[in-house]
């Protein structure tokens, strides 16, 4: 989905339902990859409260591969339960420089996603 309204529709849906999300963001040479996984992890809505002002974000072709393909092997492990997958975390993807970082997202008690 290339819009953070249709992201917090399905983030709601899969956080009602106890669904992994795999949620994957691309714009120029940058990606960031997140898996949230309730109960148990923060959701989208924790770390992103509204969506921002609509804008075309130029995104650079490879980009989507690069961050789709990392979404694909973070769903084959929560369907097979092989490996570690990146709950809790945002990994953040830097194609200018080729590095990756990754960031603890923490739950916020008060997201009226999956907050009290
Ligand atoms: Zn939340």
């Amino acid at each position: 989905m290339d819009n953070i309204p249709t992201r917090f529709v399905l983030n709601g849906c899969a956080m009602r339902k106890d669904i992994p999300l795999v949620h994957g963001t691309v714009w120029g040479l940058e990606g960031r990859l997140a898996v949230f996984r309730p109960p148990h992890t923060a959701c989208l809505n924790c770390f992103i409260a509204e969506a921002p002002p609509k804008e075309i974000f130029p995104v650079v072709g490879a980009t989507p591969g690069v961050i789709g393909c990392m979404q694909v092997v973070e769903t084959l492990k929560l369907l097979t339960g092989q490996g570690t997958t990146l709950d809790g975390k945002l990994l953040l993807w830097d194609g200018t420089t080729m590095q990756f970082r990754t960031l603890n997202v923490v739950r916020d008690p008060e997201c009226p996603t999956c907050g009290r």
